[in-house]
């Protein structure tokens, strides 16, 4: 088949490399040049596991290809799908459509012959009714249906989940549609659940979900909380919750707070979306709220570590919003850390494996930036985990105690086991226990 994909980020990249493994034609499309220039002479243009040989792979066999033009891309294909950003609005933090509007709007002028136009980006609910308005205004002999095609993928994972996923949801209102996506679709028939639902259904799924995996994490930083005043373990309680097949044992871990560029947008828009239609949503506006002032918290628990301190150190490991990627768009490790430097005095030196040149643009010279763990730890007062890298685990306890000034260590991810970082000689404060 042939597949245009418009916008090359963390959703469109993936995609675009997995549709031409699976044998289809497809060209992505990006307003920027500077990155489909660098796609163009061979350079991945953000990090994901496995994805870099996937991308050369396919480059080579001729089944992918990157252009700016809209016009290159669309003419000759058979699905366009949209996976262009929906940020959130800085006043109301209802999902910005303007990308998806210029999307809609520049591709109308080159279907040619029946193209589905898929939404990958998460939208609020209506969003196919609008983007099929504005195709039918540009372009009113287009041939068209919008089918809503949600994206569940875990950045970090994005490669592993576009061939594994748990389910494909497809909002589609005319059958042809549906023959279209299900054709697509064909490689994964018999091993995942195809979800054929109403194209409003779709659209409030991916939220739904997110929504609520928002709130599963909150909950259990909730009881992270009232483990550490009640003297019960965290890990416990969650393993003893999780071995309920009604619970599940995904998502109990406690940290810092939810961040990434999905779940603080997609609840925000959420909220905003039920405050629209007059529907009480207050456990996720909880959750936003209990959110936010973890981060607050997390700062100020590291912040205490080092008060009566003359020139305090701070050595940060983990930038971005998770381990196995770069991505630090609303990383809570970077929330924090801008808590941290609101203060004055404390110096900090920061560590990530692979989300240093996106933090740096972030940062600039707020902060120092060290080459390994190691280096980051020398000199300081307190070390600060705010990233799973499974790299940090691996760490020698006992090398960095020695290069340390004064031996503490707040862990946000309980990286470490406590009798291991109390037996290096360190004072270790972890989360929930
Ligand atoms: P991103 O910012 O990484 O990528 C979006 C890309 O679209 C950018 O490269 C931008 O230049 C390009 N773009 C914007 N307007 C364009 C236009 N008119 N024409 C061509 N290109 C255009 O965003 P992302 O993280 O890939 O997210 C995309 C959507 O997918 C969002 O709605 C997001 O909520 C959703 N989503 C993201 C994830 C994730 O893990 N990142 C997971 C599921 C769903």
């Amino acid at each position: 088949m042939k597949v245009a994909i418009i916008g090359t980020g963390y959703v469109g990249l993936p995609t675009g490399v997995g549709l031409a493994e699976l044998g289809n034609q497809v060209t992505c499309i990006d307003r920027e040049p500077s990155k489909i220039d660098a796609l163009n002479a061979g350079k991945i243009t953000l990090f994901e596991e496995g994805l870099e040989e996937l991308f050369h792979k396919n480059v080579k066999a001729g089944r992918i290809k990157f252009t700016t033009s809209m016009k290159e891309g669309i003419e000759s294909a058979d699905l366009v799908i949209i996976a262009v950003g929906t940020p959130p609005h800085p006043i109301t933090k209802e999902a910005d459509m303007k990308y998806i509007h210029a999307a809609a709007t520049e591709l109308a002028d080159y279907l040619t012959g029946y193209t589905v136009v898929a939404t990958k980006s998460t939208v609020p609910v209506g969003t196919g009714d609008d983007i099929e308005t504005l195709i039918s205004k540009k372009n009113p002999k287009a041939d068209f249906d919008v089918v809503s095609l949600p994206e569940f993928l875990r950045e970090g994972f994005a490669v592993y989940d576009f061939f594994h996923p748990d389910r494909i949801v497809v909002g589609a209102n005319t059958k042809r549609a549906k023959e279209v996506i299900s054709e697509l679709y064909k490689p994964f028939k018999g091993k995942t659940n195809m979800l054929f639902v109403k194209r409003r259904s779709s659209e409030t799924i991916k939220y739904a979900s997110n929504a609520f995996l928002a709130i599963k994490i909150h909950y259990i930083n909730e009881m992270a909380n009232f483990c550490e005043k009640s003297g019960a373990d965290v890990y416990e309680v969650a393993m003893g919750m999780g071995a309920d097949s009604r619970i599940g044992p995904k998502f109990l871990n406690p940290g810092p707070g939810y961040g990434g560029s999905c779940f603080p947008k997609d609840t925000n828009a959420m909220a905003f979306m039920g405050r629209m239609n007059g529907v009480d949503l207050s456990l996720i506006e909880t959750a936003i709220k209990g959110n936010d002032q973890r981060k607050k918290q997390m700062a100020k628990r590291v912040l205490d570590c080092v008060a009566g301190l003359k020139t305090p150190r701070i050595a940060v490991l983990g930038l971005a919003f998770k381990g196995g990627t770069d991505d630090c768009r609303e990383s809570p490790a970077m929330e924090i850390l801008g808590e941290i430097l609101s203060v004055p005095g404390p110096k900090v030196t920061v560590y990530d494996p692979k989300a240093m040149d996106n933090a740096r643009k972030m940062l600039g010279n707020k902060v120092m930036y060290a080459k390994d763990a190691y280096e980051a730890a020398k000199g300081a007062d307190v070390l600060v985990i705010l990233t799973e890298w499974n790299s940090f685990k691996k760490l020698d306890l006992a090398k960095l105690a020695g290069l340390m000034n004064h031996k503490r260590i707040v862990d946000l991810r309980n990286t470490f086991r406590t009798e291991d970082a109390t037996a290096a000689g360190f004072e270790y404060c972890g989360v929930g226990k």
